[in-house]
């Protein structure tokens, strides 16, 4: 029986989450389970988002109810109340069996969620609940009751939202387009691209067209300080060796990926050159028959505009 695939592990934990979560609760989350993974483990969320009617239930367990208990906190004084916390679990190789001891995998994931912000249960000294993972901001529950909104900050280091449905076929989302060409349209749209490489805002439709390349192409004219005319001539092609000798800066970066991604690759646009990035770029230069170096010059973005 193989490995169960991250997407799968992904889409269960977007389920069991449910409506409601804090944006950036909800990504850190993937995002820990995301990391897990890499590392061999498999991870998963049960629960997010809890109505005070589902807290006032999981209280009862234990208490008025058969079971054991499971939580201190009455609805409206668990951070699940108000879409700030996450509980999860192992799973088997398979992706089949839900793993519930406290193993050095389960610590491991704490903490890669701490490293992403998240509180862990685990460290509560009153009343140890190992699956519970929560960002609250500082604010109490009394706070959050009476309406107040943290303002967290995301640490997972990807710029736009991850895609929910990611797919290790050819990517194509529901609507139609690839979500990795909608990450690199995101790109081309964001940190005022347009109107500093004169271009009109992309449609984030997935598609990859004339407008999208010629907005990337100006992009990098952009940074390569050339005229921005959308014509890959040969001073464009030139801006290329300058920057494979200035290394991959997280602003070169991004627009790699962005490339990489209109040519059937599926990155993260995070503006980090990690190994994912790296063996698409030497795979796209030898699928092109140039120097597969994993360094984008010349050649390479000759190979990506034309
Ligand atoms: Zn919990």
């Amino acid at each position: 029986m193989g490995r169960v695939s991250l997407d799968t592990l992904l889409q269960r934990s977007e389920k069991n989450m449910g409506s409601g979560m804090n944006a950036i609760v909800k990504k850190s989350a993937l995002e820990v389970i995301r990391r897990a993974y890499k590392e061999g483990i498999n991870a998963q969320i049960s629960h997010g988002m809890r109505t005070y009617a589902q807290q006032d239930a999981l209280y009862a367990q234990g208490r008025t109810k058969p079971g054991s208990k499971v939580t201190n906190a009455r609805g409206g004084y668990s951070n699940h109340n108000f879409g700030l916390a996450v509980d999860y679990f192992l799973t088997s190789e398979d992706g089949t069996k839900a793993i519930w001891s406290v193993n050095s995998d389960w610590n491991r994931v704490a903490a890669i969620a701490k490293s992403l912000g998240f509180s862990w249960g685990g460290d509560w000294t009153s009343f140890k609940d190992y699956p519970h993972l929560e960002m609250s901001g500082g604010l109490s529950t009394a706070q959050l009751r009476a309406g107040k909104k943290p303002s967290l900050t995301d640490r997972t280091g990807t710029k736009t939202a991850v895609p929910s449905k990611t797919s290790s076929k050819p990517a194509a989302s529901s609507s139609g387009g690839s979500s990795y060409i909608k990450e690199a349209q995101k790109y081309a749209n964001s940190r005022d691209y347009p109107t500093k490489a004169k271009f009109t805002k992309l449609t984030v439709d997935g598609y990859k067209g004339p407008k999208t390349m010629n907005a990337l192409l100006r992009i990098y004219q952009y940074y390569g300080k050339v005229t921005i005319d959308g014509i890959f001539g040969p001073k464009s092609k030139a801006a290329g060796s300058i920057q494979s000798r200035k290394k991959h800066t997280p602003g070169w970066t991004r627009l790699i990926q962005s490339l990489l991604n209109v040519h059937g690759y599926k990155l993260a646009v995070d503006g980090i050159f990690g190994t994912g990035t790296e063996a698409a770029l030497k795979s796209f230069q030898k699928s092109k028959e140039i120097a597969s170096d994993g360094a984008a010059g010349s050649n390479t973005y000759e190979k990506f505009f034309k």
